[in-house]
């Protein structure tokens, strides 16, 4: 397919300033974004004049198929993947070799450094997850599309929800669901927690059940085939103290001026600041600690980050999550979580599931 070629050649060039001979792309995600291949277990090898895939049999149709065009090379199930990585290498008279350093081991750089004699081995980093960060049209319409699924599901759920729903039903009903809606699978395991549980920002379900407390948070998302999304609401299922109501509301506050800020040229870590100001003077700063968002797409954290430490500047193209919370332990917890794209001009909220308190509230159900 042209646009993956299009993001070979874009790597290719960045690989030439390392000043490589090539690169062996050893992550799968990495080896999906280059290649439209989908299964796992193979390496790209991407030279200065050419590629060449490295796969084994299970895969020889697949390739055929989701790579039409591409260089392969399948090994025997009498060959390791080291000894075809070596192969390949010395075939093509590598005498410089970059490799992914976030995902190649220590070991196995010793042993392809050990197979393959006088090779100069260059460790790279984030080469094609810089690349990743900024999506194609295609990438956006597909992350649109885990949008409309994880959106959809929520409806259902929403309509359906009742006190006595565990949290574990309500994973079980939102994956279900989204599933209903074309979904392939869920983009990550979904986060439901009830009432105290909500503090827990990966909080893993239980039998806790909706009804016994006033509000419960969920953070889900679809993957429609490769591409995901990432939402989270705080469903309102009892009544409204005036503690929820504050924090809330501070919570969505720091969400819509963070959003309001990001535009091409601005630094992560200024939006992050930005949240992060709006939480702290409202007095809950110590109950904000973690990132503000990440970018999202083939995988469900990936760059870039909103973080304070993030020198990244956005870009048109990224996608990038906005999820500012505040959690106290014995209480609960307040995030709010939408996708957002950022466009030549400014931005563009992908997501568009009600967050306005008085929508929270779960009608008649609770
Ligand atoms: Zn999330
Ligand atoms: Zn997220």
């Amino acid at each position: 397919m042209a646009g993956h070629e299009t993001r070979r050649d874009r790597l290719r060039k960045a690989v030439k300033k390392t000043g490589a001979d090539a690169l062996l792309v050893t992550n799968f995600t990495n080896v999906t974004y280059l290649t439209g291949f989908t299964g796992d277990d193979s390496y790209l090898l991407l030279g200065r004049d050419g590629d060449l895939m490295l796969s084994d049999f299970r895969y020889t149709t697949q390739l055929e198929e989701e790579c039409p065009g591409l260089d392969v090379h399948i090994r025997l199930h009498t060959t390791s993947m080291l000894d075809a990585t070596a192969k390949v290498l010395k075939a093509a008279k590598t005498a410089r070799l970059a490799i992914e350093g976030d995902s190649m081991s220590v070991s196995l750089r010793e042993r392809i450094a050990g197979k393959v004699p006088k090779i100069e081995i260059l460790p790279t980093t984030g080469l094609v997850e810089e690349l990743r960060a900024v999506k194609d049209r295609g990438e956006i319409s597909r992350i649109r599309e885990a949008v409309r699924q994880a959106q959809r599901a929520f409806g259902v759920l929403r309509a359906t929800l009742r006190p006595d729903k565990s949290e574990i039903d309500v994973v079980v009903e939102l994956e279900h669901q989204m599933r209903l809606f074309g979904a392939r699978w869920r983009g990550f395991p979904s986060i439901v927690g009830v009432g105290p549980r909500a503090a827990l920002c990966h909080a893993v379900p239980t039998d806790r059940r909706v009804g016994e407390s006033d509000f419960t948070l969920v953070d889900w998302g679809a993957d429609e085939g490769l591409y995901k999304s990432d939402l989270t609401r705080v469903l309102v299922t009892g009544k409204i103290s005036p503690k929820f109501r504050r924090i809330y509301n501070v919570v969505l506050r720091a969400q819509t001026r963070a959003i309001a800020a990001i535009r091409p040229g601005v630094l992560c870590s200024k939006v992050d600041q930005v949240a992060r100001d709006t939480i702290k003077d409202a007095g809950f700063g110590r109950y904000f600690g973690h990132g503000l968002g990440h970018g999202v797409g083939l995988e469900i954290h990936e760059e870039p980050r909103l973080a304070t430490t993030s020198k990244t500047v956005l870009k048109p193209g990224m996608v990038i999550t906005v999820e500012p919370g505040i959690y106290q332990s014995d209480w609960g917890g307040v995030r709010i979580e939408d996708d957002v794209l950022v466009t030549r001009t400014g931005h563009e909220v992908l997501t568009s599931v009600p967050k306005k308190l008085e929508e929270m509230i779960v009608n008649g159900s609770c």
